[in-house]
């Protein structure tokens, strides 16, 4: 007989929650719907395609969205696949990305880091890579777009190890490259897909021996199999050797090529994923680790997102579950605010409507409704003692000092910026001397959420004035002299009171590091 605790077993065992990181336009729209269409999606919570169509066109809060054709706050989409169920957490793809994106990374376990063969590693692509290196998550490739012409895989693959400093083991190699595509050979399954027809529509897979196989050479003809037979007697001998472990640890990425508009390489990419990826992962609290398989339920807030629906000005706690089994209107303590509450209302978002869930499992994500009592990195859990450790901070690089247009609205914008720092929105820093605000953000966009917000949801219109900051160094110091930067540089405090940093650029930097050799310069709060 099956108990419950096989039960929520098996829930974990089939889960994998993972999200994708990417540079904008390098196709992960496009993978997302892909994969999506493999499984039956049951949830897309702020659906990609809705995010570039007008589906959003009735709420108000979106309308910063609509405007700009992207993503404002990251989400969660939930799809079933091969008796799987799988959530990817979106990520913005804008350039204009913001804290939560980051945020959003702790709540995956592991990511997708979608690639433009043509482009390589790009920005964004680091920034994220490295929130994701930090907690030392497996990492799988996908490298997009095959069908256009690109760099060479060795290329890319040294390209990945330079800049991003992790080792790279192709699973599957291209048998030529835009016009020339052929398809792939699959190294572990030794197999060949054919790319085929005139749309590239069709995919075909054949069995082979092994690379040298002539059969191929009758697919792709000789040049590109000659080609093939060379590169793959290379990787061999001088690649590194697939190695799981060294996968789970994220010291290894797993390769794939395909093409994700020409759903080429993606069903192969899911299916190896799916066997290799992490299913949901214990997290570490106060009182230790806490299992997925734990009875008890527990979960963390790891990010906020107001005002969905305009018609209700609520806000909605995104809660990953850690342990146990979440049941709708079940009564869990709140470990922060030391209050026991009753999860009645959580949400998933459909497209706009809002639906309700009444169970779910580890490594889900659900949307809690919340009328001000949450704050970012809360833990609830049915054991009281659970306390899950803090969600990151991260350092700032785009400042602005911000006034109010209206001194009459003073002690509005001061509940506004209250309110909006507690979220995560911003970060707030007062000047040293002459007592100006200033607001530090990791994304331009945050700015443009402040301000429609402070006006929306306060009633209050500010004022930003970009300054040329753009690192922040928490000081750890007997004795702060504020003197002492003022060069392309300045003294500001954070919320507690800690001495900040603001510098101009990497050069200030150094000389205040070199010139205060007793203090310590910390990128994010001590
Ligand atoms: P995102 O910004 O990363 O979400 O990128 P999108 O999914 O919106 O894709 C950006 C552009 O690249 C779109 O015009 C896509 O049609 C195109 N694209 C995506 N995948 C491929 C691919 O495999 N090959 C080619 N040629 N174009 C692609």
């Amino acid at each position: 007989m099956s108990t419950g605790l096989d039960n929520l077993q098996q829930e974990v065992d089939k889960r994998r929650t993972f999200a994708i990181i990417s540079h904008p336009d390098a196709g992960k729209t496009t993978l997302t719907e892909k994969l999506l269409l493999f499984g039956g999606a049951i949830r897309l919570a702020g659906s990609v395609k809705a995010r570039k169509a007008s589906k959003h066109a009735t709420s108000d809060w979106m309308e910063i969205e609509k405007q700009r054709g992207i993503s404002v706050t990251s989400s969660v989409m939930q799809f079933d696949y091969n008796g799987h169920r799988i959530n990817i957490l979106d990520t913005p793809g804008h350039q204009d990305f913001s804290e939560d994106t980051y945020r959003t990374l702790t709540a995956a376990d592991s990511a997708v880091m979608l690639i433009d063969v043509a482009k390589g590693v790009e920005v964004q692509t680091i920034k994220l890579f490295q929130v994701c290196a930090k907690r030392g998550i497996p990492i799988f490739t996908f490298i997009n777009k095959l069908d256009r012409e690109g760099r060479s895989p060795f290329e890319l693959m040294e390209e990945i190890e330079q800049v991003l400093g992790i080792r790279s083991v192709p699973m599957n190699w291209p048998i030529g490259m835009g016009r020339e595509l052929c398809g792939v050979y699959d190294r572990m399954k030794n197999q060949v897909e054919l790319f085929q027809g005139e749309d590239h529509s069709k995919i075909e897979v054949r069995k082979v021996e092994d690379y040298n196989d002539p059969k191929i050479r009758e697919m792709a003809g000789e040049y590109l199999h000659d080609q093939l037979c060379q590169d793959l007697e290379l990787l061999d001998v001088a690649g590194d050797p697939f190695d799981l472990e060294k996968v789970k640890r994220g010291e290894l990425t797993p390769v794939f090529f395909g093409s994700a508009v020409n759903n080429f390489g993606v069903q192969t990419f899911l299916e190896n994923f799916l066997q290799l990826a992490p299913k949901p992962e214990p997290r570490r609290s106060t009182s230790g680790l806490v299992e997925p398989t734990n009875e008890k339920f527990s979960g963390y807030v790891f990010k906020i997102q107001a005002n969905m629906n305009p018609a209700h000005r609520d806000r909605i706690a995104f809660l990953r579950i850690v342990s146990g089994k979440f049941e709708r209107g079940m009564s869990v303590k709140h470990v922060r605010a030391g209050k026991e509450i009753k999860l009645s209302q959580p949400q998933q978002f459909l497209a706009q409507d809002r639906d309700i869930v009444s169970e779910a499992y580890p490594g889900d994500i659900i949307g809690l409704f919340d009328p001000g009592i949450f704050r970012i990195g809360d833990s609830l859990s049915q054991s009281s003692e659970v306390v899950f450790d803090e969600l990151p901070t991260f350092s700032p690089e785009i400042f602005a000092k911000v006034t109010v247009k209206n001194a009459l609205k003073h002690k509005q914008y001061q509940k506004g910026i209250d309110q909006l720092t507690e979220e995560g929105t911003i970060q707030v820093f007062t000047t040293v001397g002459f007592e100006d605000t200033l607001l530090g953000v990791v994304g331009q966009l945050q700015f443009e959420v402040f301000e429609y917000r402070m006006k929306g949801e306060y009633g209050v219109d500010v004022q930003l004035q970009r300054m040329p900051f753009q690192f922040a160094r928490w000081i750890v110091a007997d004795k702060v002299d504020p003197s002492k930067f003022r060069i392309n540089s300045t003294l500001v405090k954070d919320k507690k009171g800690n001495y900040v940093v603001l510098f101009e650029n990497e050069y200030a930097m150094r000389t205040a590091m070199e010139k205060n050799p007793d203090a310590k310069f910390l990128e994010t709060a001590p």
